[in-house]
């Protein structure tokens, strides 16, 4: 496996992945917490399933065969499994290199090569980003002085605004700025898209030169602050997808100790909100922030202080949004969505908060669907 070629070898690559695939020992701890299996209990929707189909590529003569890449497109890299499985089996990692494996055999699909193709995009990024803002009559976000796009300085908290906060949020993100400057200075250099979409696409090589593009444009800054929980979980694990990268390794490293998520980030500089939130409110955890960053409980303390807080059954569990996943899959993630928002609707809240695009823009389709009555807000919009 491993058909690409990154920062490690491909030899090393592969090595890794078959040390990984190799302990698991089938005893289907996982099959519990995976969304997608629970939506069609088949074994090849598993992550137990997964593990076998990539281990049989490695270890056991599976024949290569288009279909694969189907096996390992489905799967949410929610990380859900590895938190259950008794030898912490990164089945995300795993999918994310048998993506590349499978694009380097059969080619990406149209609608990832498009997409991909528009996030790595400066200029093309900017002009929708443009064109949606002027449909809305919507504002940039200001930042201070140096909000019009020069990379962050020495000293500085530099907000890092991910495309999707860009494109389709720019309220709150805009409200993530005020707060920002309500704890100290903040700047908003002109970075590139983090990566995430392209590394869940398989698309190992071009999420590491956009890593590298970000390194250098927040070199400067003291702290990367950032309100979107995937952007937060890539740009942090910029460390270890360089590591193999002697030019980069340690800056990288450098780069990703300096980032925090907003409510991580505001609860540590001793932000409180004053309260007065008229709504019953509840979170939804994003998997990238729970399990991606281990950030559950900062969300919900300022949540508490800021209203009427009531906690979400099953709240960790994917919401189905899973970056483009519920396009191409749009009926397992629609029955994930379901679950999600009747939970949401079981809490009585009037509104359901959380900290990731891809989540708002999934619950809002779930509050949509479903006739939900409750409002679906950034974090950043109700502290
Ligand atoms: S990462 Fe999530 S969707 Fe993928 S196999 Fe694990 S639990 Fe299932
Ligand atoms: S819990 Fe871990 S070891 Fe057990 S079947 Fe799942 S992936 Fe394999």
């Amino acid at each position: 496996m491993a058909g690409g070629r990154g920062a490690t070898g491909m030899g090393d690559v592969a090595a890794r992945i078959g040390e990984l695939v190799r302990k698991c020992d089938r005893c289907g701890a996982c099959l519990a917490v995976c969304p997608l299996y629970a939506q069609n209990g088949r074994e090849i929707a598993s992550p137990r399933g997964k593990i076998a189909v990539v281990r049989g590529l490695m270890d056991d003569g599976l024949a290569a065969v288009p279909a694969l890449a189907e096996t390992f497109r489905f799967c949410l890299l929610c990380r859900a499994c590895t938190g259950s499985c008794p030898n912490k089996i990164p089945v995300a990692e795993i999918m994310i290199e048998a993506r590349r494996y499978a694009a380097g055999q059969w080619g990406h699909p149209a609608r990832h090569r498009v997409i991909a193709a528009l996030l790595g995009n400066d200029v093309l990024l900017g002009l929708m980003a443009g064109v949606l803002r002027w449909t809305r009559n919507a504002k940039p976000p200001a930042g201070g002085p140096s909000a019009s796009g020069a990379p962050a300085s020495r000293g500085q908290i530099a907000y890092f605004q991910g495309c999707a906060m860009r494109l389709f949020f720019p309220a709150a993100s805009r409200a993530t700025v005020q707060l920002l400057k309500r704890t100290g200075g903040v700047v908003v250099p002109p970075g590139v898209c983090c990566g995430s979409p392209h590394l869940a696409y398989g698309m190992v090589d071009q999420a590491l030169a956009l890593a590298r593009k970000n390194i250098e444009r927040f070199a400067g800054a003291d702290l990367v602050v950032t309100d979107c929980a995937s952007c937060g979980s890539s740009l942090k694990e910029y460390g270890s997808r360089l590591a193999g990268d002697p030019r980069w390794a340690d800056r990288a490293l450098a780069f990703g100790r300096k980032v925090t998520g907003l409510s991580e980030y505001l609860f540590r500089a001793g932000y409180r909100p004053r309260g007065g939130l008229a709504a019953k409110v509840t979170y939804h955890d994003p998997c990238h922030l729970a399990r991606g960053q281990g950030i559950r409980n900062e969300p919900r303390d300022l949540l508490r202080l800021a209203g009427d807080y009531v906690e979400l059954p099953s709240a960790g569990r994917c919401c189905g949004g899973a970056g483009a996943f519920h396009l191409d899959y749009p009926a397992a993630a629609g029955g994930i969505l379901r679950d999600k928002t009747a939970d949401i609707t079981r809490t009585g809240a009037a509104m359901v908060v959380t900290e990731c695009p891809a989540c708002l823009m999934q619950l809002g389709r779930g509050r949509r669907r479903e006739h939900g009555e409750f409002e679906v807000r950034h974090i950043s919009q109700v502290l």
